[in-house]
């Protein structure tokens, strides 16, 4: 879709950026393909018109997805807290991207909220609830970098696009629309894609870096999940994979290693959703995706303190794995008539 900027926001940000600015930009923890692929289009295209800007991120993320320009410069809040807390309290504009919740940056939430720093949000998930001076939130948006490229125009309808910031805009379009086949795919974003090609952008290296990159144990490990871990609830079409620290060890798991694992369940014909729960030191940590009308937003939002889109969302829970496993199980029951198959046909 096409984002309808409210005009007079734009103004307001034009006017603020007719001279060079610092500029803090973020987003949520655990950065994901959109994540990383808005930040550093905005990024690069701020730096371009001579504004002093830090990209600032609450976590680390995967290796897969650092490969855009400007990735060297990303500053970590878990590994220099002290730099990314200067670099908000200098801070004249922060923009914050792919997020609607304030508490999505977890530990870097009060650092990034206690300034006087003028705030814009552009985001695509629904129910935005943060405090800010501009909110662009267009949850009809396949994902934050497609409207990052709207933003970038509506700035500068003469910007010339660099192949290096399509191809961070290419990276959260395919990563947040499971390379172009949700349903949140549009003809409006095709013809954004067209316009990322026509700079001469490399997509093919994009598609391998991400989708075939991993390592040996990460294949392996995948086999494993799926072979011995993968629970299948024909009942309520759905199914699970429930990972512990110690089978997470023994696999050497880096950050980044079970993205994609919760949607091979999936592929199952007749599944509706699907969950994939890691044990970590504090908590569990839980990610859902379904197909059609079944939303994950609510299951996570409802039973696991979670959110994000109605068919990818995430959350977590406070306890063992047996028992988050068994809470989602409850949740199931909860939506069994959605999730039961409701007409058996008889001849
Ligand atoms: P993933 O499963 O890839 O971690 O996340 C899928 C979607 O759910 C993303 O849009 C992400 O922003 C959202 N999400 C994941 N974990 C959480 C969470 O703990 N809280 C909220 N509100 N959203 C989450
Ligand atoms: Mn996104």
């Amino acid at each position: 879709m096409i984002p309808k900027f409210e005009q007079h926001s734009i103004e307001q940000l034009k006017n603020l950026l007719s001279e060079p600015k610092r500029i803090v930009i973020t987003t949520h923890y655990k950065p994901d393909g959109d994540a990383i692929g808005s930040l550093l289009g905005l990024y690069n295209f701020l730096v371009s018109k001579k504004h002093k800007v830090k990209a600032v991120v609450p976590s680390d993320y995967p290796a897969s997805i650092s490969f855009m320009k400007g990735n060297q410069k990303v500053l970590d809040y878990e590994a220099k807290p002290r730099n990314v807390a200067k670099a908000f309290a200098e801070a004249e504009i922060i923009f914050c991207l792919d997020f609607n919740e304030s508490k999505r940056v977890e530990a870097m939430e009060d650092v990034m909220m206690s300034n006087k720093a003028f705030k814009v949000v552009i985001d695509h998930h629904l129910y935005p609830k943060i405090q800010c001076d501009i909110l662009f939130s267009f949850p009809k948006s396949c994902a934050t970098s497609e409207l990052i490229f709207h933003f970038i125009y509506a700035l500068d309808n003469k910007y010339k696009m660099k192949p290096e910031v399509a191809e961070c805009i290419y990276t959260g379009i395919m990563t947040d629309t499971g390379s172009f086949r949700f349903s949140s795919m549009s003809a409006d974003t095709h013809r954004v894609l067209a316009a990322l090609l026509d700079t001469g952008m490399n997509h093919v290296k994009i598609h391998e870096t991400i989708s075939d990159n991993f390592s040996e144990e990460r294949t392996r490990f995948l086999g494993y999940c799926l072979k011995d871990k993968m629970q299948v609830i024909h009942a309520y079409r759905a199914a699970y994979i429930a990972l512990t620290k110690n089978e997470l060890d023994q696999y050497n798991h880096q950050t980044g290693d079970t993205e994609g694992i919760v949607n091979y369940p999936l592929s199952i014909s007749d599944m509706m959703m699907s969950a994939l729960f890691t044990e970590k030191d504090d908590m569990i940590k839980i990610s859902f995706r379904s197909k059609g009308d079944f939303s994950v937003r609510e299951l996570a939002s409802k039973f696991f303190s979670g959110g994000g889109h109605q068919n990818a969302a995430g959350g977590k829970f406070f306890g063992s794995l047996d028992e988050a496993v068994e809470h989602f199980i409850a949740a199931l029951a909860y939506y069994k008539d959605q999730l039961q198959i409701q007409d058996t046909v008889k001849d």
